[in-house]
């Protein structure tokens, strides 16, 4: 469990090795690897949680009275390496928030372009197939409403 020391952030090994820009610093005469963080944009070097997460959840629950408030007692042991910024952190909540945002606007356009039932708006709803035209074309003649039709409604059996 990684951490971004300056906002707090949780960091993905993965970003680390496949997306983070690096800056090289050299620290008492030793190179060291400074990775972008993803949400405060500093360059830090990740430090790993001293603690589980059951660890957390209790302290938050003792301090708290919640085990869900985990966020502040991780913030205090993060608080200790002496980098953590608050602006950054905040600066990093927003640019969370932003990307949840960007998120539930993107399921919530999927689900308007779904089609939809004109009568009864439920997204219940089967293409029909060439092959069940083709049958009800030669069982019912041409004026079938199945010939021409394209989608069925499961819920009220409307086809449209
Ligand atoms: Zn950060
Ligand atoms: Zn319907």
């Amino acid at each position: 469990m990684l951490r971004c020391p300056i906002c707090g952030s949780e960091v993905n090994p993965l970003y680390l090795k496949t997306i983070a820009e690096t800056k090289t610093e050299l620290v008492d005469g030793e190179e060291i690897t400074k990775y972008k963080c993803n949400d405060c944009h500093s360059f830090m070097s990740p430090v790993e949680l001293k603690h589980d997460f059951q660890y957390y959840h209790d302290k938050a629950e003792e301090i708290y009275g919640s085990r869900w408030r985990d966020i502040l007692v991780i913030l205090d042991e993060i608080k200790e390496y002496g980098l953590f910024d608050e602006e950054k952190y905040k600066l990093a909540g927003d640019a969370q928030s932003a990307w949840i945002n960007a998120y539930n606007q993107r399921i919530q356009q999927a689900d308007n372009n779904k089609p939809k039932c004109p009568t009864c708006s439920s997204t219940n709803i089967q293409k029909i197939s060439t092959t069940s035209k083709v049958v009800g074309a030669s069982l019912f003649g041409l004026f079938s409403k199945n010939a021409t039709s394209q989608f069925k409604c499961n819920n009220c059996g409307y086809k449209w």
